[in-house]
């Protein structure tokens, strides 16, 4: 792909990390459980890489229990925090928490649970006040995305996290999209439960990582074998790891490349965008916000239609649209930040890494407002010259 600009759906193997999980897919295929050399040389391997993601998030190696995936991690802490206190019947979370979260909460709402969803502004930042009075004695647990996919808005996470220990209430956090993009120190964020996943970090699909602080309570959602100290059944995936440790290191040294140069490129895609495009606007908090991501909204057109044109000339980006049972209704995030009708359904996501170089934004700047402004002489919707013109706030 010339110009990949999706890394918050997925990111591109990093060379490294390929070159630590090749042998791993040919000579060294140990089991890390079997007493013998092979596997004893897989069960070191996998130690090495807890250490890395360890060192990466300034916590104890025993504190991280691999996954599956992000969606394992974030179904595995819930599931623990509730499990470990049956008596306690509410959960706090967010309107605009990815489906790894929203879902688990809605099932545990239609099991009889109460679940507050704190709303978001316009911009994307929760009402503090509504949190501060959303707890309960019987609140069990409180779970809140570092960052969010959709429009990289940052949430006060620290802050979050502190008003819920003074409640005595445990707070997991949804870190999938932070890790790399902001530093993380657990020493100095008293979360009890955190999130992150291979993909998103230059690591292959299919391994994440899950931090289950020391005394906080931990109740396996995968039952088996006595891997990860009985806390994950299931043979470890071992390439996965290793990658994943790899990816880790990565993720640390990139950081600073983040914050500069791909923040620096992400302000000009914008700057751009919008000098080039009339009625144009940014989806959420433009200081708070991870340092890779853009989402814009344009008016009178359909996000689909971008992307589609935007993939002849080799640039991926993705929508703000979720296709879900074929209506492209405007996602869950940019409803919950009432995002105007008109603009929700033309938004779209640009989300850069570490990997993207000036040239890709040259593309896009080149490519896109063309493409807008074909896109607008179709559009039936444009001036409401044919009596069609979308209602701006439509009740969605
Ligand atoms: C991608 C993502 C997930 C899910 O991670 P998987 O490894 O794909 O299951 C969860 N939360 C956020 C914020 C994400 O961006």
């Amino acid at each position: 792909m010339p110009a990949y600009l999706d890394n918050n759906a997925t990111t591109m193997v990093a060379p490294e990390v390929r070159e630590a999980i090749l042998p791993l897919l040919a000579d060294e295929y140990g089991n890390p459980s079997s007493m013998h050399r092979l596997g004893g040389q897989s069960g070191m391997l996998m130690e090495q890489a807890r250490q890395k993601i360890a060192a990466g998030l300034n916590c104890d190696p025993d504190e991280i229990i691999f996954t599956s995936c992000g969606t394992e991690g974030d179904n595995t802490a819930i599931f623990s925090a509730l499990e470990a206190q049956p008596e306690k019947r509410h959960i706090i979370t967010t309107r605009v928490e990815h489906p790894a979260v929203l879902n688990v909460a809605k099932h545990y709402e239609r099991k009889g649970y109460d679940v507050t969803y704190l709303s978001v502004d316009s911009k994307g930042k929760f009402d503090m006040d509504q949190y501060r009075t959303a707890f309960r004695p019987d609140t069990a647990l409180v779970s809140v995305m570092y960052a969010n996919n959709e429009s990289g808005v940052i949430s006060p996470i620290k802050e979050m996290a502190e008003i819920a220990k003074k409640h005595g209430v445990l707070f997991h956090t949804d870190a999938v999209q932070a890790v790399g993009k902001i530093a993380i120190d657990l020493q100095n964020l008293p979360v009890d439960y955190l999130v992150l996943s291979g993909h998103k970090i230059h690591a292959p699909k299919g391994i994440g990582a899950l931090f289950v602080r020391k005394n906080a309570p931990f109740r396996p959602f995968m039952l088996g074998g006595h891997q990860e100290h009985g806390r994950r059944g299931g043979t470890e995936n071992l390439p996965g790891i290793v990658g994943l440790g790899v990816a880790m290191d990565l993720a640390v040294k990139h950081i600073d490349d983040e914050n500069t140069r791909v923040r620096a490129m992400r302000d000009r895609l914008e700057k751009g965008l919008m000098a080039a495009i009339p009625d144009s606007i940014i989806n959420g908090d433009q200081e708070m916000r991870l340092p890779n991501t853009l989402s814009i909204a344009f008016k009178y057109i359909e996000g689909e239609a971008m992307l589609l044109m935007l993939d002849q000339f080799g640039i991926a980006a993705s929508s703000g649209s979720a296709c879900t049972s074929g209506s492209l209704e405007p996602s869950h995030v940019l409803r919950a930040m009432g995002v105007p009708f008109t603009f929700a359904h033309g938004s779209l996501r640009f989300s850069l890494s570490t990997y993207n170089t000036d040239e890709d934004i040259d593309l896009v700047l080149r490519e896109l407002p063309p493409i807008i402004s074909r896109l607008r002489e179709m559009s039936p919707f444009r001036r409401g010259d044919e009596g069609l013109d979308w209602v701006d706030d439509h009740d969605h």
